[in-house]
């Protein structure tokens, strides 16, 4: 364990801007939990605390990492975000990580992901020393009966003693809340939404339920929509919290996140911005422009050969945790992926442009007047408006409430301006 190193804190400043044959943002996945939560489809599995498999993971990580970092995708890379599962399991090796992914010099925002119950304090203090910035806490809520139903191991106090105590650590804290979840009222709600604010968090997120067939949650209600979950369930806590962050100073920036000025999550931004990122582990997925699959493809030759008029590459890492422990180096990983076209990917663009609530700005519209053309896009830009989805502020297109709470229908006309089908491939 190398804590004891003291770094300089990266700051909110805008990092270097990342340029052709690199990426933006770098997520690496640990997918390791102390259990498997009932309703989760994440990629992540119940790891025993000594589960001799974990290290090892780290050290491939690690390798990884540099062997990408040599062939300069990282170069000017902004923000990084270290998730899963729970990285917390690997202990002091988080350290480890942290002061390695460090040392790339030019991040702007440094994000990890936590559990309320895996973070003791020492970890907290030992991190708040390397060039993590910010701690994203999977609370859920803060009412113990909620909790017990969805099967989490932390109770409320728990969850905003972790608050708490990354909060005084000096490192950012944003919290994850679940709504339209068993047991939850209105009441219960806006308690949990005030408590994890009282508690230090600047930033929020919140999300419905989604009961997921391949999960305990999927059998239990399969071929049923239980009222607690119902759609008018969903759309009044989503509204609830809209109402009671703003009213607490906390702004809504995407359709399920809000923060204190300030304090918006860049790396997520890099995501809805269609600004390219890479994944690194189990399941962790990247999306490149094709200067950067082809940096990629320095690294894991196996990777084909882009199509022509080819814009955009998404990838996801196939290998399960044995054989991702068994590879020797990036080239014997395996990949699907999908190539866009310029076409494509400016529609998708647009859907997670519409996600934002400063909406899709000018310089994105004029891009895809140019790639679809005026008239298919002043056409459904005409659908969208009269359909109350969005407005025209300016030269922007901002989506309304409604058209965030019908978020499908909004995405789904946006999309609809790709054309052909997206090529797919695996390696
Ligand atoms: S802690 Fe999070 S990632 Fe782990 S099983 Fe539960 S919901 Fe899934």
């Amino acid at each position: 364990m190398t804590g004891a190193v003291r770094h300089v804190r990266a700051t909110n400043a805008p990092g270097v801007p990342s340029g052709p044959g690199t990426v933006a943002a770098l997520y690496v996945h640990i997918p390791f939990c102390a259990h498997k939560c009932p309703y989760c489809d994440f990629a992540s599995r119940a790891t025993a605390r000594n589960d001799a498999r974990m290290l090892p993971y780290l050290g491939k990580i690690l390798e990884q990492y540099s062997e990408l970092r040599s062939v300069g995708l990282l170069e000017g890379c902004d923000t990084a975000y270290v998730g899963g599962g729970t990285p917390p399991m690997l202990g002091g090796g988080l350290v480890d990580l942290s002061l390695a992914i460090g040392e790339l010099g030019t991040l702007s925002e440094f994000s990890m992901e936590a559990n309320p119950e895996s973070l003791p304090a020492d970890l907290v203090g030992e991190l708040a020393q390397t060039p993590l910035t910010r701690v994203s806490l999977g609370v859920q809520s803060t009412d113990d009966v909620e909790l017990a139903a969805l099967g989490r191991t932390h109770g409320a106090r728990d969850a905003l003693a972790a608050v708490e105590s990354v909060a005084s650590s000096g490192l950012a804290v944003s919290c994850d809340l679940m709504c339209a979840i068993p047991h939850q009222s209105d009441a219960t709600w806006r308690r949990s939404l005030a408590d994890v604010l009282s508690a230090g968090a600047t930033h929020v997120s919140v999300y419905p339920l989604s009961i997921e067939e391949k999960t305990p949650f999927g059998a239990r209600y399969a071929g049923t929509r239980p009222d607690f979950n119902d759609e008018a369930v969903q759309a009044r806590r989503m509204e609830i919290a809209c109402d009671a962050l703003a009213a607490a100073g906390l702004r809504r920036y995407e359709v399920a996140s809000y923060a204190r000025p300030g304090r918006e999550c860049r790396h997520n931004q890099t995501y809805w911005e269609g600004r390219s990122y890479l994944g690194i582990g189990v399941a962790a997925a990247g999306m490149l422009d094709r200067t950067g699959y082809e940096s990629l493809r320095r690294a894991c030759p196996q990777l084909p050969v882009p199509l022509p008029g080819i814009a955009r590459v998404r990838l996801v890492v196939k290998d399960d945790l044995d054989a991702f422990l068994a590879s020797s180096s990036c080239a014997d990983l395996h990949f699907s992926g999908e190539m866009l076209t310029e076409r494509q990917a400016v529609a998708e663009d647009l859907m997670l442009g519409a996600r934002l609530a400063r909406g899709i700005g000018e310089d994105l519209l004029s891009r895809a007047r140019g790639v679809v053309g005026a008239d298919a896009l002043d056409a459904a830009l005409g659908r969208v408006h009269r359909s109350g989805l969005a407005t025209r502020e300016g030269g922007s297109l901002v989506p309304t409430r409604r058209g965030w709470l019908l978020g499908n229908e909004l995405y789904g006309e946006l999309w609809g301006l790709s054309e052909g089908t997206i090529a797919t491939f695996a390696c």
